[in-house]
């Protein structure tokens, strides 16, 4: 692999204005695929879920999936899209191993969805991202490359093909240009793929795991030099698999792009591939013009026509979008837009609100999801939600702490058991022995048997350094094991040595 030389950040914005383009894949969690019957469980053992249709075997004809449309419509309507009264399939024609049919059923200049925009929001500035088009195609079988060092099929000893992602439903949702975004570029991308994947979460049409290839992200980005109205030539990173890279990408297509044309290069349409480990790119193939691939329209599926009270059905219907919910819980838990901004980004918000739902106050909810948790599953490189613990059992330790039972340094104990598998909170502080002291007796016992054994300190209390029952009362919590309430003790001592605060 060959090093491109890159311009730094800032100075690369100094003389060059980006421009970016979004193309997301989304594929549907749909039961069965687009244009047959088949099963689209991800991970079943290869070529399982397969049939003459998705195989391509000759005579197989498609049927379209409804629930696919439905849900590329609620996409659509989701996006603020209009939506087509009639359009149709199209045949994208290009030979692909993965691809059986030797062309992809897609859509062409017909899309189900067009015209609309998702308002974010990044810096605290608000950013409209127009949307071009949301359309519906399948997806391609997987190749693996056997053999090779980098998994590319280049110096592999030889390949295998997966057919059982073809023909799984795939969305694809296409911004028109977005300029203006200076240097906030990176950010900006990043925040529209997070809103996008919230969106399709909260629609419930995929499960959006980047990681597992179910969203992913094509990066454009072009330069212009400051000044200049006229777009630059655009490169395309394909495939960009998690939130952080999509961000990454975009910076480093930036500096990449800066140094090729301030050293009077020119940029070459392409598509680029990015890598997790070095946050660069690598020249691809150079990018197929659409006249390329040869568009008809599919001549084996009816047109597709919605019915207009359908549709406002199916837009009267639509959940709560996430920034209208985050809006509103922010409004009830009288939380700060920066901590909302925190908890957005660490994906606490369905945690927390789920937290305030099994009964704790939202304050408590978030300190302890945004707190004790957040450092413990970046301890373990977990996501917040995987971590074994649920809503109602941070719910059941705030309570606890509410009634006085447990104290917060007790109840990070109560929370480091049940992650360790010690069972629900109140087993945890059974079997741990975690109460509060709250026996007046025992405590009294126990800060007698901490003065005697502190004589100094306590005869410098006794002539009116108060201060130094610090040091006592230090001593009571060691010798109760962190049980005993801390300020009722510091009472207690200045008590038994005569001495008022
Ligand atoms: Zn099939």
């Amino acid at each position: 692999m060959n090093v491109e030389t890159a311009m730094p950040y800032d100075e690369a914005l100094d003389r060059y204005e980006p421009v970016l383009g979004l193309e997301t894949h989304v594929e549907l969690g749909t039961e069965s695929k687009m244009f047959c019957g088949c099963k689209t469980t991800f991970g079943a053992p290869p070529n399982t879920q397969v049939c003459p249709t998705c195989l391509a075997l000759p005579g197989s004809l498609p049927t379209a999936n409804a629930v696919a449309i439905e849900s590329t419509i609620r996409i659509g309507l989701a996006l603020n899209c209009s939506i087509a009264e009639w359009c149709r399939f199209a045949r994208k024609n290009y030979f692909y191993p993965d691809m059986p049919k030797n062309y992809q059923i897609s859509q062409y200049d017909e899309p189900l969805c067009f015209d609309g925009y998702l308002d974010i929001e990044v810096d605290g500035k608000p950013v409209r991202i127009e949307i071009e088009r949301v359309h519906l195609e399948e997806d391609t079988g997987k190749s693996t490359h056997v053999g090779g060092a980098t998994g590319r099929i280049h110096g592999a000893d030889y390949s295998i093909v997966d057919y059982n992602r073809a023909g799984i439903p795939l969305v694809e949702i296409v911004t028109k240009p977005i300029p203006g975004t200076d240097r906030l570029a990176p950010e900006v991308a990043k925040a529209y793929v997070t809103e996008l994947r919230e969106i399709m979460r909260s629609l419930g049409v995929s499960d959006v795991r980047m990681e597992e290839g179910s969203l992913r992200c094509d990066v454009n980005v072009s330069l212009m030099p400051r000044g200049s109205s006229e777009w630059g030539t655009r490169t395309e990173t394909k495939n960009v698999n998690s939130l952080r890279s999509v961000e990454r990408a975009v910076r480093s297509e930036i500096e990449r792009q800066a140094a090729v044309l301030a050293g009077g290069g020119r940029i070459v349409q392409e598509t680029r591939h990015f890598h997790e480990d070095t946050g660069s790119t690598t020249s691809g193939r150079s990018k197929e013009e659409a006249q390329d691939y040869r568009y008809f329209p599919e001549p084996d599926l009816v047109p597709i026509a919605p019915d207009r009270a359908w549709v406002a059905e199916l837009k009267a219907a639509l959940p709560e979008l996430p920034s209208v919910k985050r809006k509103r819980l922010r409004a009830e838990w009288g939380l700060s837009e920066l901590d909302m901004e925190a908890m957005h980004n660490a994906d606490a918000i369905d945690l927390v609100e789920a937290t305030v739902a099994a009964g704790a106050p939202a304050a408590d909810a978030r300190k302890w999801w945004m707190g004790e948790l957040a450092r413990r599953a970046n301890e373990s490189g977990s996501a917040l939600a995987e971590l074994p613990i649920t809503p109602a059992q941070i719910a059941r330790v705030t309570e606890l702490v509410a009634s006085g039972a447990l104290n917060d340094k007790l109840a990070r104990e109560v929370l480091e058991g049940v992650l360790a598998g010690e069972g629900a909170p109140d087993e945890v502080v059974e079997k741990r022995g975690l109460k509060i002291v709250n026996d007046e007796g025992e405590l009294s016992a126990i800060v007698d048997q901490v003065i005697a054994g502190n004589a100094d300190a306590a005869d410098k209390v006794r002539s009116g350094k108060v201060a130094a029952a610090g040091a006592l009362v230090g001593g009571v919590m060691k010798a109760s094991r962190g049980k005993a309430d801390a300020a009722r003790a510091r009472e207690l001592i200045l008590e038994k040595l005569g001495v008022s605060d």
